[in-house]
């Protein structure tokens, strides 16, 4: 199960009864998140579910959105999430909202987003903890944009069926994504439309094609670029996305770890 953390905590128990663990999407702002209304409260009623999930036994894996507000502070939020000794798993999720917020370019320093990143992953490898950041993750090589066309779905509270869990974003699902709908308590497939995403191929785009991060990057995510955020290949981003790449691939060819 996927959620943002705020789920009313007398229903915790009964959720633990129903999942192993769960993934809490979690920016990890206290004290300054404008997209935010009362950003101490909130921070405070995360953790606590958060030890409520743990109290029941329930694997906890945080899902931190690496943005504008919290780049610079990537050592504190993962130091102090592991130094609970309750997290299961982290992962960063470099989301395009770095980029473009408020349709602003945001000023990142990403040659320090990449230091205070890779720092932080070779400190963790050490210990046998991978801390994957979406977009470099040397794990995963595909030629496909994102997982939408595994295929993979994702159900929302209110039964709505999509193949990729950012497009709840808007409470709507794509009909890009609708690959799945649900008759008589059955799921069926969209064969057709499976193959239309199975399609898409990171070979097939220009700027990519000479990059040899293109089987990590897979050209980001296939949400943003088809619907809602980018405009074009960010080259500063692309730059950091393939130095990260070297960096991770020369430390464990060189250490073997
Ligand atoms: S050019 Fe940029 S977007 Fe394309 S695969 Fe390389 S790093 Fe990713």
């Amino acid at each position: 199960m996927l959620t943002n953390g705020l789920i009313p905590s007398d229903k915790i128990p009964l959720l633990s009864s129903l999942f192993d663990w769960v993934q809490i999407s979690w920016d990890w702002n206290k004290d300054n998140n404008p997209r935010f209304w009362n950003n101490k409260q909130i921070w405070e009623k995360i953790w606590e579910n958060i030890w409520l999930f743990i109290n029941e036994w329930t694997k906890v894996n945080i899902l931190t959105v690496v943005s504008e507000e919290n780049y610079k502070n990537l050592w504190e939020i993962i130091d102090s999430l592991y130094n609970t000794y309750w997290i299961w798993d982290i992962v960063l999720s470099l989301k395009d909202s770095v980029w473009k917020a408020d349709n602003e370019l945001i000023n990142i320093d990403y040659s320090l987003l990449r230091k205070n990143y890779i720092d932080l992953w070779k400190k963790y490898r050490w210990y046998d903890i991978d801390i994957p950041l979406t977009w470099t993750d040397i794990h995963s090589i595909s030629n496909h944009p994102c997982w939408v066309s595994v295929p993979n779905f994702s159900i929302s509270p209110n039964w709505i069926i999509s193949s990729c869990t950012l497009s709840f974003n808007n409470n709507d699902t794509p009909s890009y994504f609708d690959i799945w709908r649900l008759e008589n308590w059955t799921f069926i497939l969209n064969e057709l439309k499976v193959k239309n995403l199975q399609a898409l191929s990171v070979l097939w785009m220009e700027q990519c094609n000479d990059c040899f991060g293109k089987w990590h990057c897979r050209w980001w995510c296939m949400y943003a670029n088809k619907l809602e955020w980018l405009w074009d290949i960010n080259p500063q981003r692309c730059d950091m996305i393939r130095k990260i790449i070297a960096d991770k691939i020369l430390f464990i060819a060189w250490f073997k770890i």
